[in-house]
């Protein structure tokens, strides 16, 4: 489908084909480049519609992106431990963070991630304030992808709140 303005939904094979869409300047951006999209696009949806919603706009976003990342970039069906060890490897290959599982209770589904250098915040000015929420949702659409349940992801520490690491508590509804 031909991308639509006004009824569009996201799939990753929107992104096109880069290697033939930028022979020379290639695959790779800056970390800033990323950063300067998302943090202009915060401010304008605060201003519009308030921080709370916009946090909750770019959790919905995230999830989304979680969902087709896991489909196009993930194995289906895989036991626990392979899926995490393919994650780490996508999320470090694409430049996106390093992760550890920090706590996991299978039979509850309940998870405790630990996200190092992270794409979206790590290096801020520290305002006290957790700012991941397009992680959370990430996280979410993943792990919802992966077990086909419903999850519900909170992130409890963040760079910009004074941690060194994201801590995410990945918890099935
Ligand atoms: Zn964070």
């Amino acid at each position: 489908m031909l991308f639509n303005r006004d009824n569009y939904s996201f799939q990753w094979k929107d992104i096109g084909d880069i290697a033939l869409g930028r022979p020379q300047m290639g695959e790779e951006t800056s970390v800033a480049v990323y950063r300067m999209m998302q943090y202009s696009m915060r401010s304008v949806l605060n201003t519009e519609m308030g921080s709370e919603r916009a946090a909750k706009l770019f959790y919905r976003a995230g999830f989304l992106a979680g969902e087709q990342f896991f489909t196009n970039r993930l194995k289906n069906g895989q036991p626990l431990n392979l899926f995490v060890a393919e994650l780490q490897q996508q999320l470090l290959e694409l430049g996106i963070c390093i992760l550890r599982v920090e706590d996991a209770d299978i039979e509850k589904l309940k998870f405790t991630l630990v996200v190092a250098e992270d794409l979206d915040c790590s290096g801020l000015p520290v305002s006290g304030e957790t700012v991941c929420d397009y992680d959370e949702g990430f996280i979410a659409g993943i792990f919802e992808a992966y077990t086909g349940k419903a999850f519900e992801v909170k992130e409890i520490d963040c760079w910009s709140n004074g941690s060194r690491v994201c801590r995410f508590s990945v918890n099935v509804r």
